[in-house]
């Protein structure tokens, strides 16, 4: 990334160069919150000398300063000195929009979550009630930090649909009915009178797997949503793939049978009406007293309900048929599963594994491991925060 911009440049200037890579430092820390020297110098490709001659000058401008390594670990020995920016006059905001709920919290540069809520609403169809009540919740969660509207950067915020980023529109009418037509970022850059970037909810996903969680070190990953839908965030090289209209990563709607049940997408057979937390609940529901939830489904999964096994680990068959096209298609080294059905564990990650062998390329099926996230309730949420961090500063746009 670095290397494109300098050569796109072209000014070989000393103090132009110290100040493109002073920029890349501060970036690495924007994007990485608390941080070692040999991190930022793995993450820029600078050598350890100038990562430190660096870091040298911005302790001493006030920019950034050094954590009590004693405090994050309490142990004996010599941790690695952390680092984290000093900038406590900005911040950010993160919203997230699920289908039936609306999270929203603010982060300080050095990526300490300040505050966060939640509500419950129905999101689907009711587009502008959730965006009135997002930019209610926005000013609540600044008035519980302490943060003067005016120190938000940016707001990242997730959308539980395909997103048309040249729009700012929801790409899809049948996934997500209620948000048809509305521009998104105008809508909310209206109500809060702060700069916003939209993504859909996988890709926030990701973008915290790939900056805290389980991607972490990984440029070549599929972070995998399975809860009421199935989503997937792609990353290849680094970078988010998108596709022309926003669509790409709807794993959820791989055709798996053709004469197979009709989809709310409107076609037949999609791998969410027998695998998705919706196809779940209506398998095991029947002939119960108790009113299911997902969680409650995994929860007696967990205590043996053969019934509740077996739905579960077809599931993960079922997803790991679509994921198995997925290796052949990018090639990732990680399959990273995430959303509420991941807290089956391997009852549902096995299957996936045992799907992916089975109907991969061998070479793509051997080199990928599945794992599990990191991040599961909070993911998107901590997803629109990362957005908002990498998206105002431009150096570390291309991790996102
Ligand atoms: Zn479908």
């Amino acid at each position: 990334m670095a290397g494109r911009a300098s050569k796109s440049r072209g000014d070989g200037s000393l103090a132009w160069l110290r100040e493109r890579n002073r920029e890349r430092v501060v970036g690495v820390l924007r994007t990485l919150g608390r941080t070692s020297q040999a991190d930022i110098a793995r993450a820029t490709g600078l050598s350890r000398t100038t990562v430190s001659t660096l870091v040298a000058d911005l302790k001493e401008g006030g920019v950034v300063f050094e954590v009590d390594p004693k405090a994050r670990n309490g142990r004996g020995g010599r941790p690695g000195v952390q680092l984290v920016l000093q900038d406590s006059s900005k911040a950010v905001a993160g919203i997230d929009f699920g289908h039936s709920h609306v999270q929203v919290a603010v982060a300080g540069l050095a990526h300490d979550v300040l505050a966060e809520r939640s509500c419950d609403l129905d999101v689907n169809h009711q587009a502008a009630a959730a965006l009135d009540a997002a930019a209610r919740m926005v000013g609540e969660v600044l008035a519980d930090a302490g943060v003067q509207r005016e120190a938000v950067v940016c707001v990242g915020i997730g959308i539980p649909g395909p997103v048309d980023r040249a729009r700012g529109t929801v790409g899809s009418a049948t996934i997500l009915p209620g948000w048809l037509g509305l521009r998104i970022p105008s809508e909310m850059e209206g109500r809060l009178g702060l700069p916003v970037e939209i993504e859909n909810d996988a890709n926030c996903g990701a973008l915290a797997e790939m900056t805290w969680g389980a991607g972490r070190d990984c440029t070549n990953f599929a972070y995998i949503k399975a809860a009421t839908g199935i989503g997937a965030g792609l990353v290849v090289d680094g970078r988010l793939l998108r596709g022309a209209s926003g669509t790409a990563g709807e794993i959820g709607h791989t055709t798996l049978d053709e004469s197979g049940a009709l989809c709310y997408c409107g076609n037949r057979g999609c791998l969410e009406t027998v695998a998705s937390g919706r196809a779940i609940l209506e398998l095991v529901g029947q002939g119960r007293a108790e009113a299911m939830t997902l969680a409650r489904v995994i929860e007696l999964a967990a205590q043996g309900d053969v019934r509740c096994r077996r739905a579960i680990s077809d599931a993960g068959r079922e997803i790991g048929v679509a994921v198995a096209g997925l290796c052949n298609l990018i090639n990732p080294e990680r399959v990273i599963i995430g959303g509420l059905l991941s807290r089956a564990g391997d009852l549902l990650l096995q299957p996936i594994r045992d799907s992916i062998r089975r109907h991969a390329v061998l070479a793509a099926a051997e080199r990928v491991e599945v794992v599990p996230a990191v991040f599961i309730e909070r993911a998107e949420l901590l997803g629109a925060l990362a957005l908002a961090l990498s998206r105002w500063n431009p150096a570390v746009a291309s991790r996102a």
